[in-house]
C-alpha cells in the first residue's frame, strides 16, 4: 500500500478511507492467493473487468462489521474500541450526497455509451453531449462526473470504451453478494463463505461469471442491495 508515512516519532494511522482501500486491495490479493485454477490465463484475477472488482469491493464490506471494528478500530494510545455512537455516525455519513454522486456518475456512463453507439463520430461533441443529457432529463443543478472533452478514460483505448458503467455494475455485484451474508444473519456465516471461496475467490475464469455467480448466490445479481447501500431505497 502507498500510505503516507507518519511524522517522526508518530504512529502510522489509517483513515477509514485508507482502511477501505487496504480491504479492497486485499480482496484482489485473496482472488489471486486462493486461486485453484491450473491455467494461469484463466486463474485468479484473469477475469472480466467488471467481475474482477467483485472480490475486492465485496471484501470492503467486512471493514465496518461490528466484529472487525471491535477488534481493529482501536485507539492507538489507550486500546479503547470505537464508541457505538461514532460507529453510528460513520454509517449515517456513508450515504451522504449519494443521490448527487449517483446522478453525476450515471450521466457520464450513459453519455459514454451514447458516444460509442454512434457509427459516425458526432461533428460537435459538446452539442451531442448536451442533447444526450437533455434526453435523459439531466437535472441542471448536477454536472457530469466527467465532461466529454476530458473523459480520456472512456476514449483513450479499448479497455474502458463504453465501459465506465462497469464501476457501478461491480457495485451491484458486491452489494448483492454481501446481502447473502445478511440473509444468513451472520457476516461470517461458514456455509455462505464456503460457497464464496469455492465459486468466486478460487474459481478465476474457469467458468462464465454468470455461472459462477449463480452457483454462489443461487441466482443472478439484482440491483436492490446496491440501491439500499446507497441509501436510495
Ligand atoms: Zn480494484
Amino acid at each position: 500500500m502507498n500510505f503516507a508515512r507518519p511524522a517522526d516519532g508518530r504512529p502510522a494511522l489509517l483513515s477509514l478511507d485508507e482502511a477501505k482501500t487496504l480491504f479492497h486491495e486485499f480482496g484482489h490479493a485473496l482472488h489471486g492467493m486462493l486461486s485453484a485454477v491450473v491455467w494461469p490465463s484463466l486463474a485468479g484475477t484473469a477475469v472480466a473487468r467488471d467481475f474482477v472488482e467483485l472480490p475486492s469491493q465485496l471484501f470492503e464490506h467486512w471493514l465496518t462489521t461490528p466484529q472487525v471494528l471491535a477488534a481493529h478500530a482501536r485507539r492507538q494510545d489507550t486500546g479503547e474500541s470505537m464508541p457505538a455512537a461514532l460507529i453510528d455516525k460513520l454509517k449515517a455519513a456513508q450515504t451522504f450526497d449519494s443521490g448527487f454522486a449517483t446522478v453525476e456518475f450515471a450521466a457520464s456512463a450513459l453519455v459514454d455509451m451514447a458516444f460509442h453507439r454512434q457509427t459516425d463520430p458526432p461533428a460537435d461533441v459538446v452539442a451531442f453531449e448536451k442533447s444526450t443529457l437533455d434526453g435523459l432529463g439531466m437535472p441542471a443543478s448536477i454536472a457530469m462526473r466527467h465532461r466529454t472533452p476530458h473523459f480520456a478514460h472512456a476514449f483513450a483505448g479499448e479497455g474502458y470504451s463504453a465501459g465506465y458503467y462497469s464501476y457501478m455494475w461491480s457495485e451491484v455485484l458486491d452489494a448483492d453478494a454481501f446481502a447473502a451474508f445478511g440473509e444468513a444473519n451472520d457476516h461470517f456465516d461458514v456455509e455462505t463463505a464456503g460457497r464464496l471461496a469455492r465459486y468466486i475467490y478460487s474459481a478465476g475464469d474457469s467458468a462464465s461469471p454468470e455461472e459462477l455467480y449463480t452457483a454462489f448466490r443461487g441466482r443472478l445479481p439484482e440491483p436492490g442491495a446496491m440501491m439500499e447501500k446507497r441509501g436510495l431505497i
